[in-house]
């Protein structure tokens, strides 16, 4: 419980100006976009150094108070939610490029930097970093390193892991460390750096991240595809992976989806099932490619081929599918979305999609799937209307279902948004022992559990 003497010290640590225990402010920062019960912390910091971060976490161990990082506040499994109250540390007026070194393609970064905004400026100099969530325009460089996001184009370039090469971090007792390499690779030691990645605020927190960047491609094409089935979409995703076809993204949408786009994006899609497909490249690669993926549309007896052909088209299709959550949202106004994130094995992928949609029939449940299918990773979101006695236990239920069913065919809980509060459940049966080793790391890192409680591990 934080008392008025604890707010009084921490303002001396980062100034009065930047303490905040209004009820406004605490609201604020109590739920993420995730459909868990708001939490308030019991007061809010704003550091805008290191060393203020490393003052006030020390402040806290201390004082065995809990503390969370806050950062864009944009997670889907209440990772950043304050469950136990404590001091929120808001991340994201940390928000500085500190250095960019255009010839090693890296950018070293405050951790608050929006990844539209970096991307922005990147973009100037001919790079960009790539993951792209569909939450870009309000998802951090700190939150994206602890949730280890990814998004659209992952199937090319990889997650936010593959990008990090060096991070600051403020251990629990308030000791500031530096892990990683400005090298391209190292060797040496144990990954610590991997560690503090996808760690959910739960083992330090990152004041300092280096990023690894890509260059622009010189072309981008994009191609949307709709088809009689999901069965026929999904095997031209299987058909395009497995055959070498190297998109930048390749993304499914179900009839619901491109009903709910249509509708709230003022599109005309055929409204069948719907495959976004995007390349990188220059033009005689991007043209052999788009060939080929015509022919295997084709062979899966395409409804529809049409390829973006300016500029404007293709950015709209990809903000269409960008915001296909807030058009699902905006289609059911005061319903609440409880979302999924699994991701299987390539093969498994039309598996998984046949039972969601199954399910959904069977239990009278409105689900929508849609996702990243050229990485196995398919989203859901179940419709609840909470005034419904029994929906929400029963739309828990399902996606429960959903994930049991993931994991039996070899997948994994969480694809991207990570566990937070909502895959908690889960921990055990996806990870068994060896979550234990990851208990035994959480204990050496935080001896006193004071570093975003409650979540990664299921309540003992
Ligand atoms: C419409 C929508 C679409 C989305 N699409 C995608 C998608 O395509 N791909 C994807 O991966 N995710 C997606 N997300 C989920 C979410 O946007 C991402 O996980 C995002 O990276 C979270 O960033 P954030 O800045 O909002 O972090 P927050 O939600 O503020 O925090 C995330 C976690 O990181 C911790 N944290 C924050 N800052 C720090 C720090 N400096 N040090 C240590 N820990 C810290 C927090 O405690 C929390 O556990 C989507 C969300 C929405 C609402």
């Amino acid at each position: 419980m934080i008392i008025d003497s604890d707010v009084r010290a921490l303002g001396e640590l980062v100034g009065s100006e930047n303490v905040s225990t209004r009820v406004a402010d605490l609201e604020a920062h109590a739920i993420d976009e995730s459909w868990f019960k708001p939490h308030p912390a019991d007061v809010i910091v704003w550091p805008s150094s290191t060393e203020q971060v490393s003052a006030v976490v020390r402040y806290a161990y201390e004082n065995d108070l809990p503390i969370v990082p806050w950062s864009g506040g944009s997670s889907l499994e209440g990772n950043p939610v304050p469950i136990h109250g404590g001091i929120l540390l808001a991340m994201y007026r940390m928000k500085s490029i500190l250095e960019l070194r255009e010839q090693d393609l890296q950018v070293v970064v405050q951790p608050g930097i929006i990844y539209d905004d970096l991307n922005a400026q990147l973009g100037k100099k001919g790079l960009f970093f790539p993951p792209a969530p569909g939450s870009s325009d309000v998802a951090t460089i700190g939150g994206m390193v602890s949730n280890n996001s990814s998004g659209m184009r992952a199937v090319k370039y990889g997650v936010t892991r593959n990008y990090v090469l060096k991070l600051r971090v403020v251990l629990a007792d308030g000791t500031v460390i530096t892990t990683g390499s400005n090298a391209k690779k190292t060797a040496s030691g144990y990954d610590l750096l991997g560690l503090f990645v996808g760690s959910e605020g739960t083992l330090g927190v990152v004041t300092e991240v280096t990023l690894r960047l890509v260059g622009l491609p010189e072309k981008i094409a994009a191609v949307v595809a709709s088809f009689e089935s999901l069965r026929e979409a999904t095997g031209v995703v299987y058909d395009s992976i497995s055959g070498g076809l190297d998109p930048s993204a390749i993304e499914i949408l179900d009839t619901a989806t491109i009903q709910a786009t249509n509708q709230q994006q003022k599109l005309s899609l055929r409204e069948t099932p719907t495959l976004f497909v995007e390349f990188h490249g220059n033009e005689a690669a991007i043209d052999e490619q788009l060939e080929y993926l015509r022919e295997i549309c084709e062979d899966h007896a395409c409804l529809n081929f049409e390829q973006a052909t300016t500029t404007d088209t293709r950015i709209k299709l990809w903000t269409a599918r960008k915001e296909a959550r807030e058009s699902i949202k905006n289609a059911h106004p005061g319903a609440t979305l409880i979302s999924g994130d699994v991701c299987v094995p390539m093969s498994k992928f039309a598996d998984m999609v046949d039972f969601v949609h199954d399910l959904g029939e069977k239990e009278g449940l409105i689900i929508y799937a849609f996702g990243h299918a050229g990485d196995g990773n398919l989203h859901t979101e179940a419709i609840v209307h909470r005034e419904v006695s029994g929906e929400y236990e029963h739309a828990l239920e399902a996606t429960a279902a959903i994930v049991n069913h993931c994991l039996e065919i070899g997948g994994t809980s969480t694809g991207e948004h990570g566990v937070g509060l909502g895959k908690r459940q889960f921990m055990q049966r996806e990870h068994g022992a060896s979550l234990d080793i990851m208990r035994t790391i959480k204990k050496a890192l935080d001896p006193k559990g004071i570093l975003n409680p409650g979540k990664i591990f299921p309540e003992e």
